[in-house]
């Protein structure tokens, strides 16, 4: 069997950490994996520069992960179908409201037994209908897609800082292979038998967390925190249990993706940094968003309208009062103080 090969689509915050992982790890399996990682970057101008040329000169990625060094076995690549050409690995890691145009992009250009990766936190929803992203990845392209989540706010994870993921993997087999290419002392990955649940944590978990800076910002105090993060704790879970099939309890409570992402994520995530500013400086997400995050994107925000929208085609929205009452203050103009309202 040939080596594997692998593609990273996404080069942001989170994108960048993780090829980061990956580019140290492949030296120690040169039998089994390709030492070359390509990177597909959304190609922009910084500070008077293509960002590939930056990142392949000065093997940094100076806009999304600065002052963290990539190993040169990373190359960036701005041409997509370039990027996955000959790739029998292929991580997706950007924002999720991005994936939809760049899978068309990919159609008939992935090669034929590849595996896939999503990295990806949120959901796709068109209507009455809710799916994971890795399902998506698997329809549109043909491919096994496994997820991967945990409590891992990217500039730790790339700074070496002990840090637990979970891969739900579609396979063992393929989960093992996601787990050496990931693994390290300090960046501990565990393997469960669910890809749903470990997508939808990742997902569900940043409008919790929104939810945790609209507190932090009407000044409330640790209790309240706390408070929000067990009852979206409870939402999320419920979530999954009226929605999908064969989710498990544990992934929401022992595993990383679960309880400990929801932790991390209310304490110092971008989502819950830019509601505490949208309480306290009364100016809008999006404007926030430019700001505050140098072209970093958030996730909850969209994820709560998005959440929003399928409740409501499900006539359910009720049943998930903090979920609804987070979207209702980012999108309806309701009061934040009525937060905790019905929840
Ligand atoms: P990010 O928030 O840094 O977003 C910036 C990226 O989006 C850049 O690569 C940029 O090129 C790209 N982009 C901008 N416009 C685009 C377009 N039109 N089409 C395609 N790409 C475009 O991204 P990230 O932090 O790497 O997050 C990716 C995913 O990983 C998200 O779902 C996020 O929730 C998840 N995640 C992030 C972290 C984290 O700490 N950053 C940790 C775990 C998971
Ligand atoms: P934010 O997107 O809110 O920064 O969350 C990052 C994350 O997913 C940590 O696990
Ligand atoms: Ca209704």
């Amino acid at each position: 069997m040939g080596k594997e090969k692998l593609a990273i689509i996404g080069s942001g915050n989170w994108g960048s950490a993780i090829a980061r992982i990956a580019g140290n790890n492949v030296p120690r399996f040169s039998e089994e994996f390709d030492q070359k990682i390509s990177v597909w970057v959304y190609e922009e101008e910084f500070e008077g520069k293509k960002l590939t040329e930056i990142i392949n000169t000065e093997h940094e990625n100076k806009k999304y992960l600065p002052g963290v060094k990539l190993p040169e076995n990373v190359v960036a690549i701005p041409d997509i179908g370039e990027a996955v050409k000959g790739a029998t690995a292929l991580v997706f890691v950007m924002p999720h409201q991005f994936l939809g145009r760049v899978i068309d992009q990919l159609s008939g250009k992935v090669q034929k037994g590849a595996k896939a990766i999503s990295l990806i936190k949120g959901v796709d929803v068109k209507g009455a209908d809710i799916h994971i992203f890795a399902d998506v990845i698997s329809d549109k392209l043909g491919v096994s897609c496994s997820a991967l989540s945990g409590a891992n706010i990217a500039p730790e994870v790339a700074r070496d800082q002990f840090s637990e993921t979970t891969i739900g993997y579609r396979s063992k087999a393929e989960g093992e292979m996601w787990k050496r290419l990931f693994e390290t002392p300090s960046f501990r990955v565990s393997l469960v038998e669910d890809v749903a649940g470990v997508s939808l944590c990742g997902a569900l978990k940043n409008i919790v967390a929104v939810a945790a800076g609209l507190v932090e910002g009407l000044g409330w105090g640790n209790n309240s925190q706390a408070a929000i993060m067990r009852i979206g704790l409870l939402e999320m879970h419920e979530f999954c249990i009226e929605f999908f099939e064969g989710v498990k309890a544990e992934t929401f409570l022992m595993e990383s993706s679960g309880v400990a992402d929801v932790i991390t994520s209310c304490l110092g995530g971008r989502n819950k940094r830019v509601a505490v500013a949208f309480v306290k400086e009364k100016k809008s997400f999006d404007e926030l968003e430019q700001s505050m995050l140098n072209g970093q994107k958030l996730q909850g925000i969209h994820t709560a309208k998005e959440v929003h929208n399928f409740l409501e085609a499900r006539n359910r929205v009720d049943a998930y009062p903090l979920f609804n009452n987070v979207y209702k203050v980012c999108w309806e103009d309701h009061p934040v103080e009525k937060l905790t309202e019905g929840i």
